[in-house]
């Protein structure tokens, strides 16, 4: 989608700070941190929030939740991490191009707000 920001990340028309990437899933660091370790993981098909998943994201999807594991051990935070998605404008999703935040190095608290 040419007008969407994580797309232009993909394409590296925007910079951004490559912590993995095959041919379904990329991640990067989040540009404004809320832990030590905050990075996103998307999938590379444009989908603009996971209200919009269909059977054929399925793979890329179960890949991302993966990727997300290991990067936790990667990134050194495999003792305790969150993996979060919002969904849509009341939970805060800011940018619809699906994403999932991995989050760790300090102690996070419950319930999130
Ligand atoms: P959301 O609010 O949609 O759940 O999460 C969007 C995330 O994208 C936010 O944590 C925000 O800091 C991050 N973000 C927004 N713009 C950029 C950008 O240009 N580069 C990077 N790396 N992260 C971004
Ligand atoms: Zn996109």
């Amino acid at each position: 989608m040419t007008d969407c920001l994580f797309c232009k990340i993909i394409k590296r028309e925007l910079p951004s700070e490559i912590v993995y990437e095959d041919d379904d899933v990329l991640a990067f660091r989040d540009i404004k941190p809320q832990a030590p370790v905050h990075v996103l993981i998307i999938p590379k098909r444009h989908i603009a929030s996971l209200d919009d998943l269909t059977k054929e994201d399925e793979n890329a999807m179960g890949r991302a939740m993966l990727v997300a594991s290991k990067l936790a051990r990667d990134l050194g935070i495999s003792e305790g991490y969150r993996v979060v998605t919002n969904c849509g404008k009341d939970a805060g999703q800011s940018v619809f191009h699906i994403h999932m935040h991995l989050l760790g190095g300090r102690s996070l608290g419950w319930p999130p707000g």
